[in-house]
């Protein structure tokens, strides 16, 4: 298939730069140019639909650097309690009864939210990765999908054959190694982890230092932060992302900086579950590279990184009492490209470029909450909303156009599936 945008307002994050009346063209997978309107190159191009712009804005799709998509089945299940009791009393609780398909269905139905809001890649670390592999496929989405979230008895062997048993030529899928946090993976469980990152030579994730509680237990255990334990066991000798990092200090810095250490911040779910705010500009300062994620919709309760950006940004300005920092441009730049980064897909995604896979989103212009355009960025990050994404493309496929999913997509059986798997599974945990 080749389509040709034309008449786009491209936001280069790269380099902060808007690109007025601009096309895009893209074969299959791939864009194959990039460049004004009125090139011989382009004008030249033969393609199968033509889809004009109007002026509205295209940039990369979303990375979520951090999501449970399935635990959209959870959403509003429990709110206004703090992280532990949220956990312990009640996710873990439920998380017992859950069976493939509620987790083939839930993650659709995140995955659901996640394309209307151009999100378009997500890491996702949750139970039956087959399942998450599925949905992603099915779907048509970019996963970066974490194994490790089963408490296993032999941690390294379930892995391994876990690891071996997913498809492995898909495009659309990649693997981390996971482990969910230091406060739930004893040593042993979290040095097997390690060792399989080694052996097939994934990037790692974990939660680390999402509330005080954790430090003041890892510390009284340990004699040490979640970052240094973590340190000592190896998980930073393979390119790692850690989500949270709300109390991190500045030898924590260092730490990751040295390893090279990506952090996923999440500030609706740090904010909702009163964890706290992640020092994240002083870890930019300090070279570390942050991106965003929503954590799951049990949290949040939304998967909206237009929102994400938005209180990210805010966050840090009220804490820090400093309005020029976390600017929109740099903001859009954590949302895709910096995401891109941290899932190790630099090469592939996050930005507008030849090369790269086509996953684009357009935003509009037109609708009453972007005008007028005195900045593009700044519409983008402070004032726009899901609704005002009018199209999401993944690997040159369109996804969602104009308020419609494509029709391989049958959202009433994903609805239908999740309803019913929630019943059940309250009426199982008695939740
Ligand atoms: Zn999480």
């Amino acid at each position: 298939m080749k389509i040709k945008i034309v008449n786009a307002t491209i936001l280069d994050v790269e380099n902060s730069k808007v690109l007025e009346k601009y096309t895009v063209c893209i074969e299959d997978s791939t864009i194959t140019f990039v460049g004004e309107n009125d090139n011989l190159f382009s004008q030249a191009f033969v393609a199968d639909r033509i889809i004009d712009f109007e002026d509205d804005i295209l940039c990369a799709g979303f990375v979520n650097a951090h999501a449970h998509n399935a635990m959209s089945l959870f959403r509003g299940l429990k709110d206004d309690v703090e992280l532990q009791q949220w956990l312990y009393e009640n996710m873990f609780v439920i998380e017992k009864y859950l069976q493939p398909d509620d987790v083939f269905y839930g993650t659709q139905l995140g995955l659901l939210e996640s394309i209307k809001s151009g999100i378009t890649t997500n890491l996702d670390a949750y139970f039956f990765p087959k399942s998450i592999v599925d949905a992603n496929i099915k779907l048509g989405t970019r996963c970066v999908c974490a194994l490790g979230a089963t408490l296993y008895e032999d941690r390294y062997k379930s892995l391994k054959e876990e690891y071996i048993s997913l498809p492995h030529n898909n495009d659309l899928v990649s693997y981390m190694a996971y482990a969910h946090s230091i406060y739930t993976i004893d040593t042993k469980g979290l040095e097997d982890t390690v060792f399989i990152a080694k052996e097939f030579n994934l990037p790692m994730h974990i939660h680390v230092s999402e509330t005080l509680g954790e430090i003041g237990d890892c510390v009284g255990k340990y004699n040490k932060t979640p970052v240094q334990l973590l340190q000592n066991i190896g998980f930073f000798e393979h390119k790692c992302l850690i989500a949270h990092s709300v109390y991190i200090d500045k030898d924590d810095y260092d730490i990751l900086n040295q390893h090279n250490v990506s952090v996923a911040h999440c500030p609706a779910s740090n904010m909702k579950l009163g964890s706290g705010i992640a020092p994240i500009y002083s870890m930019l300062q300090a070279n570390i590279n942050v991106c965003l994620g929503t954590d799951g919709a049990a949290s949040n309760n939304s998967l909206d990184m237009f929102r994400e950006m938005y209180l990210a940004s805010l966050l840090q300005k009220v804490n820090l009492h400093q309005t020029d920092i976390m600017s929109a441009p740099f903001m859009l730049q954590m949302a895709t490209l910096n995401g891109a980064k941290a899932l190790n897909l630099q090469d592939k995604i996050g930005e507008v470029k030849v090369g790269y896979k086509a996953d684009l989103i357009r935003i509009s212009t037109k609708d009453v909450n972007m005008i007028p355009i005195n900045d593009y960025y700044s519409n983008v990050v402070y004032s726009a909303k899901p609704e005002n994404v009018k199209m999401t493309m993944v690997n040159g496929q369109i996804l969602y156009e104009n308020g419609k999913f494509a029709d391989f997509i049958d959202v009433e059986k994903i609805v239908f599936e999740c309803n019913k798997a929630i019943k059940r599974l309250k009426n199982e945990s008695k939740i």
